[in-house]
């Protein structure tokens, strides 16, 4: 089972764009080659072989990615909140530089409830 967003296109446009920004690792300089990093988190969808919601993604550069995903720096709180700090920065980025906009109005086969 995968989680599919609304409309099949939009997960590879956000996934280039969340890609295309600097590292939100918090406190990074801005480190190269920066990937799309997917929650590890059950809140945000994951499970066994399942990983979770397309949108619960942060840029993060690989050397952080790693880090984050497999460092032994790091206890099991301090990942979820650096890997945190770097969604929220990512989404903050996303609509401040305008990579992510709401669309003008829904096509009328998407009702509201149905995003809730
Ligand atoms: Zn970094």
């Amino acid at each position: 089972m995968k989680y599919e967003m609304p409309f099949a296109i939009d997960r590879a446009r956000l996934y280039a764009a969340v890609a295309s920004l600097p590292c939100k690792f918090p406190g990074c300089p801005g480190c190269p080659d920066v990937q799309v990093s997917h929650s590890n988190q059950s809140r945000d969808g994951k499970g066994m072989g399942l990983k979770a919601y397309p949108w619960r993604v942060a840029a993060i550069g690989r050397k952080h990615h790693v880090e984050i995903d497999s460092g032994k720096n790091l206890t099991g709180d301090e990942r979820v909140e650096l890997w945190e700090s770097a969604h929220r920065a990512t989404m903050g980025a996303l609509f401040e530089t305008g990579r992510v906009r709401p669309v003008a109005k829904l096509p009328v086969q998407y009702h509201q409830e149905e995003f809730q």
